[in-house]
């Protein structure tokens, strides 16, 4: 058992509410506080002279200078396993390229999925590392890592295989997520239902027998699938016990309804969203995952992140990397450019990055600092909580616990 400390703030971020708006009076900020950790789980937190008394036996793990601690940082929405570079993609964006022409040019999806094609399991494994390594470096105690470059049988299990292997080494604590329905691939022979189809009953078996994904996702979009076709292969994926999330309202509307519908723990984009889509996630228990990075990239306008926590809705926010649209990573600087536009509270993003994300990936024992929760927190050379979106991203973490131990700085 050690005692960790002490903090000059500590945010446990604890009974807070799951959903709806939140002002920086909610946040709970133990000061000089401390952390009891032991087999890589939170004991207690309280103040560093409490726990010296209640603890006299414990190791002391101590901390110099002024220290804001807080939960490690959850990104629920990432991309990280691809090969080769779309930085052609943003430049003919930016001198007014179409979707289509760039496209045509051999850029857009159909191009990373040929680089990750092309590349080895063992390549993407090294790209996935790095990239998780970064997010560490970050912050990022947790992160989903989706397939969706193989589009078929065989390519989504070498990027699925390769996610897996990758959580091995890295100490970024890995969730595999299936897209195979993320476009339908130029070089199969059918329609959007036939590739599904093959999908349930050629690649949900191996997912389920080597254990290579918790989560089912689509891309519902007018040049990707329709809610027709979506909805019974979510029913065979939910049969199966996979959790469900969507991209959902990018460009246009249908996605969040049908996140809704099928029960989704999460509806992510959500750009395009209307007032009628912010009520309807706002009354449901599906997480309403903002990406701002794919704002960013693309230089379209914000998910409505300040009508969805008005509203009612548990707002998530994470960082989408992937080469297309967010080829950014950089969750915290995305969170805050999100919060300045989008007017969000300190209490609103720090939810959104620790038990809001939490919940969309429907891990019970992270995003919090409280009894039984992993011992996952990042540290920041602070007196003040607020410097961390203030500084949008400039102050890096100054240390990164993972299970009780320090991982980095
Ligand atoms: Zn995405």
């Amino acid at each position: 058992m050690k005692i960790i400390g002490p903090f000059t703030q500590l945010l446990p971020m604890t009974n807070m509410p799951l959903k709806g708006a939140l002002s920086d009076d909610t946040l709970p900020i133990i000061k000089n506080g401390g952390i009891v950790v032991d087999g890589g789980k939170i004991v207690e937190t309280d103040t560093y002279t409490n726990l010296l008394k209640k603890y006299p036996k414990a190791t002391l793990q101590t901390t110099n200078g002024n220290t804001v601690a807080l939960p490690g940082f959850v990104d629920s929405h990432t991309h990280i396993c691809w090969g080769g570079t779309r930085a052609m993609d943003f430049a003919m964006r930016n001198a007014g390229k179409t979707y289509m022409d760039i496209a045509r040019e051999g850029g857009g999806i159909w191009s990373t999925v040929q680089n990750t094609r092309k590349a080895t399991k063992e390549e993407l494994v090294t790209n996935i590392v790095h990239r998780a390594n970064y997010l560490l470096s970050q912050g990022v105690t947790t992160a989903e890592v989706k397939s969706g470059y193989g589009l078929s049988v065989e390519e989504e299990l070498k990027m699925l295989r390769a996610i897996q292997i990758s959580h091995h080494c890295t100490k970024l604590h890995l969730i595999p997520t299936c897209l195979a329905a993320h476009t339908l691939p130029k070089d199969f022979d059918g329609n959007h239902k036939e590739y599904l189809e093959l999908m349930e009953n050629e690649l949900f078996p191996i997912l389920k027998e080597e254990n290579l994904a918790k989560r089912m996702d689509a891309f519902i979009e007018e040049e990707a699938f329709d809610a027709k076709v979506t909805i019974p292969y979510f029913e065979k994926a939910k049969e199966l016990g996979f959790d469900i999330t969507v991209h959902a309202d990018q460009f246009s509307t249908g996605g969040s309804e049908v996140a809704v519908e099928v029960g989704a723990v999460s509806a992510d984009h959500l750009e395009a969203s209307t007032q009628k889509e912010v009520e309807m996630l706002a009354n449901s228990d599906t997480v309403a995952t903002a990406l701002p990075g794919a704002t960013i990239g693309l230089g379209v306008t914000f998910t409505p992140a300040r009508a969805l926590l008005d509203a009612g809705a548990c707002l998530n926010i994470a960082s989408d990397w992937n080469p297309g649209s967010a080829p950014q990573g950089l969750l915290l600087t995305q969170a805050s450019i999100l919060a300045a536009f989008q007017k969000l509270s300190n209490a609103e993003v720090l939810a959104g990055l620790t038990y809001r994300a939490a919940h969309a990936l429907r891990e019970d024992y992270i995003g919090k600092l409280e009894k039984d929760f992993k011992a996952n927190f990042v540290t920041f050379n602070t007196d003040n909580y607020q410097e961390i979106t203030y500084q949008q991203g400039r102050l890096l973490p100054s240390g990164v616990y993972v299970e009780g131990e320090k991982v980095m700085g």
